[in-house]
């Protein structure tokens, strides 16, 4: 039995066996096919041929632009392997013979040419290993994406799967499939895919250092998420602890869910917002179940990713029609593109930057690409006849920015009007409040605002300098810090002196403890991931609007983010009892 540490992302406890991904490892599944599939398995085969061609001719293409034809020639290597005819028929008879998946035949080949060609003599024909292992991952991965199954969802039991890293279109690629929890070397309490993990409800723990190196497939695993502690192969004793504590947890959340229904109120009547944070439109399920009232925070770059084309006006709009008739009569806050920082649109090919958090994303990216940017904006409008629909602008940096936004906005209202179709003239819009120079002239702002969203996950990333998705860094990211807490306060106050509601969208606002002075500073709309709505609610309805007052008075004169932590932990747990 061993037992690694690593940070909280997602709470709960789960025990299973571990699949585990390798750094470079895709997930290949091996699937039985039948005589009449086996056409369309070497059809598949052939269009992964094709597409692996052009992407290297295009990679060549880019190459010898930026640093020579020399350097670009390398890659000739790599479209001889793509003709080498052994190889594909070799595939191509497999499957007619073994009646398996071509992505799980051709990863078998793969696997022996590679090992034929590691243990050749001659240096040359050894070196060439490389490249077919390159290519071959190209292929394998052109074949996963076009047989979509091909992943996690062929599972038949339920797993944790322990990687090195998971993207956030890994996470969501994996909705609904047969995970149960997840585990992985890197990463951060608000990485996207921690963010992911939560909407799925499933325990995760990130930042464990040596997870991939100790822990291997068919490995039982616990996963604490709450803890952020995972052990490998328990005793029998520690299986016993642990279901106990599964238990536990069980009849805490049952007692949380008994309030899910009732209003957020404090004991003397102060009433406040708890709206959800959803990725995806069939998130709305979950969000009903917690008792939410209404969508916080509507990450749309999800609906971007996990495929090769940008979404059309008329997908946008039905996902957010959808979304907006199943939330009625409560309110939808849908936020435009957020691509960038750990989210990766492969389709849009923007070029890898040095500091991806601080670079061409979000707002920015939609402010220098109108076209792309309008086709969201009017899906919006058009559906915001649907149910109440508002909006708001990520990573906004000053009034410049907004008033850009602003200006594509009314342009798209323009035209929809003059096309007569109908969308609510009065729809809200709101700017989102992470940047530190935004937080410092959220008075300019509130001018030109509806409503303000805190979204503390980068608001603390930017402002105390800490890669959110860095497990190295991880200790140094305090929500609790006063530096944060100040920003915070002068963002609600701005807000409220120019008449508009503050709320919060970032994890913070869902963090049991950090409530209590966030109540106390003012907040008026808390939206979090559904998971953790019953439980927000039941604290807020456990003490006054007087009580939260006091501890944030107190709270605010302390000097580090770790005596604001342990002091509102103890303020809590008085509360609670
Ligand atoms: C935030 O930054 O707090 C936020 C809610 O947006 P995201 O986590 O998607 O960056
Ligand atoms: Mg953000």
């Amino acid at each position: 039995m061993i037992q690694l540490k690593g940070i909280a992302a997602a709470p709960g406890i789960s025990i299973a066996k571990v699949y585990k991904i390798g750094k470079e490892e895709l997930i290949v599944p091996q699937q039985p096919i039948d005589e009449a599939e086996i056409p369309l398995q070497i059809q598949l085969f052939e269009e992964a041929l094709i597409q692996t061609r052009k992407e290297i001719v295009d990679l060549q293409k880019r190459i010898a632009a930026d640093m020579g034809q020399d350097e670009a020639e390398i890659f000739d290597a790599h479209l001889l392997v793509l003709e080498d005819r052994m190889l594909i028929e070799e595939v191509i008879a497999r499957i007619k013979r073994e009646h398996l998946n071509v992505a799980y035949i051709f990863s078998e080949v793969l696997k022996k040419y590679i090992d034929i060609f590691s243990k050749i003599e001659d240096e040359y024909l050894k070196e060439r290993t490389a490249d077919i292992n390159d290519v071959g991952k190209r292929i394998l991965r052109n074949l996963l994406g076009k047989e979509r199954k091909g992943s996690l969802e062929d599972l038949k039991e339920k797993v944790v799967v322990v990687a090195h890293d998971l993207s956030p279109s890994d996470t969501a690629a994996m909705h609904k499939q047969s995970v149960c929890a997840f585990v992985t070397d890197i990463g951060g309490k608000t990485s996207h895919t921690a963010i992911m993990a939560k909407s799925l409800e499933i325990p995760a723990v990130v930042g464990v250092e040596e997870a991939t190196s100790k822990i291997k497939s068919g490995d039982t695993l616990i996963v604490d998420g709450s803890m952020g502690v995972v052990i490998i192969d328990p005793d029998s004793a520690t299986l016993e602890q642990y279901r106990k504590e599964e238990v536990k947890l069980k009849g805490f959340v049952e007692k949380f869910l008994e309030v899910k229904d009732l209003p957020a109120v404090t004991k003397d009547g102060k009433e406040v917002e708890i709206t959800a944070n959803i990725e995806l439109p069939e998130d709305v399920s979950a969000v009903k179940l917690h008792g939410s009232h209404g969508i916080g925070l509507y990450r749309t770059e999800f609906f971007y990713m996990n495929r090769k084309d940008l979404p059309s006006e008329e997908e946008h709009y039905q996902a957010y029609k959808y979304v907006a008739e199943e939330m009625k009569p409560y309110s939808v806050i849908i936020r435009t593109l957020d691509l960038g920082g750990d989210k990766f649109l492969s389709q849009l090919e923007i070029p890898r930057e040095m500091q991806p958090f601080l670079g061409w994303r979000a707002i920015r990216f939609c402010l220098a690409r109108p076209e792309i940017f309008k086709v969201q904006l009017r899906a919006i409008l058009r559906a915001s006849v649907h149910g109440k629909l508002k909006l708001m602008y990520p990573m906004i940096s000053g009034i410049e920015e907004l008033e850009q936004a602003n200006k594509i906005l009314e342009e798209s209202k323009a035209e929809l009007s003059k096309e007569k179709t109908p969308f609510d003239k009065d729809i809200e819009v709101g700017v989102m409040i992470e940047v530190p120079s935004a937080a410092m002239t959220a008075d300019l702002l509130a001018t030109q605002a509806d409503f303000f969203s805190i979204g503390t996950n980068d608001l603390i990333q930017y402002s105390l300098a800490v890669d959110r998705t860095n497990e190295k860094v991880a200790y140094l990211y305090e929500p609790a810090h006063p530096a944060v807490l100040r920003m915070i306060k002068n963002i609600i106050e701005a807000g409220h002196h120019a008449g508009i509601r503050v709320g919060m969208c970032g994890e913070m606002a869902g963090e049991p403890a950090l409530i209590l002075i966030l109540l106390g500073l003012g907040l008026d709309d808390f939206s979090m991931p559904p998971v953790v709505i019953p439980e927000v609610k039941y604290i807020i309805r456990s003490l006054t609007l007087s009580q939260a007052q006091e501890i944030t008075q107190a709270a605010l004169k302390l000097s580090t983010g770790r005596e604001v932590e342990e002091f509102s932990q103890a303020k809590l747990r008085e509360i609670l009892g």
